[in-house]
């Protein structure tokens, strides 16, 4: 489940060697065609839908509407972005870490949860990142496959995190969180986004495991909750300073042009400088 380097590796004999090495060969290559092909097919389709009506803040293009999922060429309301696949929510982050973090200015060492697409195709080219992205499945975004609740990542290692969508989906979402603070660097930063309702406090239960019940209650078949307002004092619970940026504050000339929802609300989380954190 978690990779840390093995130092067995290190004895191998040459023969497991050129063994793994030709795996590896193997595995670049199926990756290498999967990111060309994908790149041709969004190229493609994202010429198809050029236009002058929203712009997607992930990948710059102009277009005449947004589309469903998939290799869909079907217009949807407030969809994915034809070029880059980025949800309303992607579009939505990418303002936020374009205009209220140093993300794009400084030396930054950032983690990357479950990367999106959208997002791990423009910032591995950024040059003052260094970017590191993980995932519990063996994606081919990722540098380390590893589960967030067990992270093998040293302590106070990241100046940055970005976690989209992903904690609804985890059991011990508090031991999770708390991995997160834990590798992230004193004065760090950490981008979350949950699904949320405001209106209400967070509903879980650990005894519900059929696929319609959670979807009926949390959202989605592989939901394990479905956060409320109190979402923030999870947060603060497990070390962060919370600032919540509500999406329904974006302003609607800003919602018009990148096809922005108003209930995609942002969690902007930092670590206390000092040695003794309030946890
Ligand atoms: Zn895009």
């Amino acid at each position: 489940m978690n990779s840390r380097p093995n130092p067995d590796h290190l004895a191998k004999s040459d023969k497991d060697h050129r063994s793994q090495f030709g795996k590896q060969i193997v595995r670049h290559a199926r990756r290498s065609r999967l990111y060309i092909g994908m790149e041709a097919f969004l190229t493609l389709r994202g010429l198809f839908f050029v236009g002058r009506r929203y712009t997607c803040p992930c990948c710059g293009w102009r277009l005449r509407a947004f589309t469903h999922g998939g290799v869909s060429f079907r217009i949807r309301p407030l969809g994915y972005c034809p070029r880059c696949h980025a949800k309303a929510r992607h579009r939505r982050v990418w303002l936020f870490l374009e205009q209220r973090t140093n993300l794009f200015a400084d030396s930054l060492r950032l983690l990357h949860v479950s990367p999106e697409y959208c997002f791990s195709r423009r910032l591995k080219k950024v040059s003052n990142l260094n970017y590191v992205g993980v995932d519990i499945s063996d994606c081919p975004n990722i540098a380390i496959k590893m589960d967030l609740m067990a992270a093998p990542l040293l302590s106070e290692s990241f100046d940055a995190i970005i976690c989209i969508h992903i904690l609804e989906h985890i059991e011990d979402d508090r031991r999770a969180l708390s991995e997160l603070h834990r590798v992230l660097k004193p004065g760090g930063w950490a981008v979350i986004s949950v699904p949320v309702r405001m209106d209400q406090k967070t509903h879980e239960d650990s005894r519900i495991f059929s696929e319609e019940e959670r979807e009926r209650l949390f959202g989605e078949t592989s939901h394990v909750r479905i956060y409320g307002h109190d979402f923030v004092d999870r947060l603060a619970q497990c070390g962060f300073q919370v600032e919540l940026d509500l999406g329904k504050n974006v302003d609607q000339k800003t919602r018009e042009s990148y096809g922005l929802r108003d209930d995609e609300n942002i969690f902007y989380c930092t670590k206390n400088r000092s040695k003794n954190p309030t946890p």
